[in-house]
């Protein structure tokens, strides 16, 4: 089977990594299944509808230089200027450390930025900018790749500045503390956002909810050219065949009906009891682009891919919290993101300032820590008090929604050996954030990692 006749290809899980698969081989015509077991498109980044309000499962934030998840959402039809609000280079830690990127060409930019950072002393200022231009120097490469703790020890940048600037970042990027952190896998991200051009450092929050914003509109973009895409349809086994695979699907799935008014239900025209009453389909190829536990699952029964499955198993995962409260409509904060040094939440975002929805903050708190021990109740109430304390917010939220997501992201740590795209099996492939890559578990490394399945289907044919 070696032409695009014969060629049918099914891709496991509507994810970014999955769509971004099913987009791309559907734009060289060809013919593509998604199957997806949840009621929705969009995994780990997805629109979650609370108390009639539109919220994801977890507050995202894209950088410029994410280029082929930007050049994905256009293609299947969005508007990065409308979906987004851009924000130039900008971190502030509430009143205790702001940096913001002039409108100058890179890395010029981020050099005027740290010189005139507030919240470091002129000694601290001078060792971050003699920092970045040693790693510009070495092109972002380190021999032998460290934690993040080791590299900022050996390159002198102090506590103060580590815990004002370096960790708040680090976290941001790999969500994975600074002492697990792989300190090559940090420069690979801030060789992409601060050393190319200005708008790379750029920082996009999405107007819009994530299911909207990509997934679904990649399952019209699929459909619409002869594609299918099921919802509510979990693959059960993947049974390799001589001339290409046996997927076998959950027959008992209901499909629920759509939530009336959301736009992050799910979008398929088609289902599994209409096209194929025993949920046993054939495909020539498989992207399975589920998240990594269930990949390892459905890969185990086969016994070329137990060094795959292997690896997979080996990841360790970090979780991130998001704690959303609806306070009355004029409540907001300073600026549309900033961080709290030292406090429970890490970063907080006024939906009102990004998505007009007055009166709603998101409390983003990355990684590992004491928060996982507290009951969402208690979490609730210190961020509250925080909220109450910084910026003299006294009243009480109408509602709050605590959305903890354990597995949110692979630990990133430093020489983590992640599974190649291309398995034992020749058709067969994996997507998904976690497979080998230069980024973190980011939407990016997710999308780049999809298309690299569908080129490697391509190029095959
Ligand atoms: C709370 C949170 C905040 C984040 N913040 C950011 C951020 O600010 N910026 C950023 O770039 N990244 C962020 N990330 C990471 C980003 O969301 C992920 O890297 C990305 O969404 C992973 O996409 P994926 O397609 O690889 O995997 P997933 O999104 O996990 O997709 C896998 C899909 O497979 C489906 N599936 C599972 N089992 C089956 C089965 N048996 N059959 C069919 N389908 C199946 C799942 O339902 C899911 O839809 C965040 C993640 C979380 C959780």
């Amino acid at each position: 089977m070696n032409n695009h006749q014969s060629t049918h290809v099914a891709v496991i899980g509507g994810g970014y990594a999955g769509m971004a698969a099913a987009v791309s081989l559907t734009a060289r015509d060809i013919p593509v299944t998604v199957f997806e077991s949840a009621q929705q498109l969009g995994g780990r980044a997805r629109g979650v509808l609370y108390n009639d309000t539109a919220l994801d499962n977890g507050q995202h934030l894209l950088l410029g230089c994410y280029r082929e998840t930007l050049r994905m959402i256009e293609l299947v039809g969005g508007n990065i200027e409308q979906d987004f609000l851009r924000l130039p280079l900008q971190l502030d830690l509430h009143q205790q450390f702001s940096l913001r990127a002039p409108r100058l060409p890179a890395p010029l930019h981020l050099l005027i930025a740290l010189f005139s950072a507030h919240g470091l002393t002129w000694g601290e200022r001078i060792k971050a900018a003699r920092f970045m231009l040693t790693l510009r120097a070495m092109n972002f490469r380190l021999h032998k790749d460290i934690t993040v703790a080791e590299l900022l020890v050996r390159y002198g940048q102090d506590n103060d500045l580590t815990l004002k600037l370096w960790e708040p970042l680090c976290i941001a990027a790999l969500n994975t503390p600074i002492l697990k952190a792989s300190a090559q896998v940090l420069l690979n991200v801030l060789r992409d956002a601060l050393n190319r051009t200005r708008a790379d450092s750029d920082m996009l929050l999405p107007r819009i909810d994530f299911t909207a914003l990509f997934p679904q509109r990649a399952a019209s973009f699929v459909e619409q050219r002869g594609g299918k895409v099921h919802t509510s349809c979990g693959v059960e086994a993947i049974i390799p065949k001589d001339d290409g695979f046996k997927i076998i699907t959950n027959p008992s799935a209901v499909r629920p009906e759509p939530v009336e008014g959301h736009s992050s239900v799910h979008v398929s025209t088609s289902s599994t009891r209409t096209e194929n009453e025993s949920g046993i389909y054939r495909f020539s190829h498989v992207i399975c682009a589920a998240s990594p536990v269930v990949a390892a699952r459905l890969l185990q029964p086969i016994p070329a891919l137990a060094e795959t499955v292997a690896l997979i198993d080996r990841l360790e995962h970090q979780p991130i919290y998001t704690l959303y409260l609806q306070y009355p409509a004029h409540v907001s904060l300073p600026h549309p993101m900033l961080g709290l040094h030292r406090s429970t939440s890490q970063w907080l975002f006024d939906k009102g300032q990004i998505a007009g929805q007055h009166g709603l903050l998101a409390s983003v708190i990355s990684a590992e820590g004491i928060h996982q021990e507290l009951a969402q109740e208690e979490l609730a109430h210190k961020v509250i008090a925080e909220l109450r304390e910084e910026f003299g917010i006294t009243e009480q939220p109408h509602w709050f929604k605590v959305i903890a997501e354990k597995r949110a992201t692979f630990c990133c740590s430093p020489n983590l050996k992640r599974p190649a795209q291309q398995t034992r099996l020749p058709r067969l492939l994996l997507a998904g954030d976690y497979t080998a890559g230069e980024y973190p578990a980011t939407l990016e490394g997710a999308v780049m990692s999809g298309i690299k399945c569908a080129s490697a289907i391509l190029e095959s044919l």
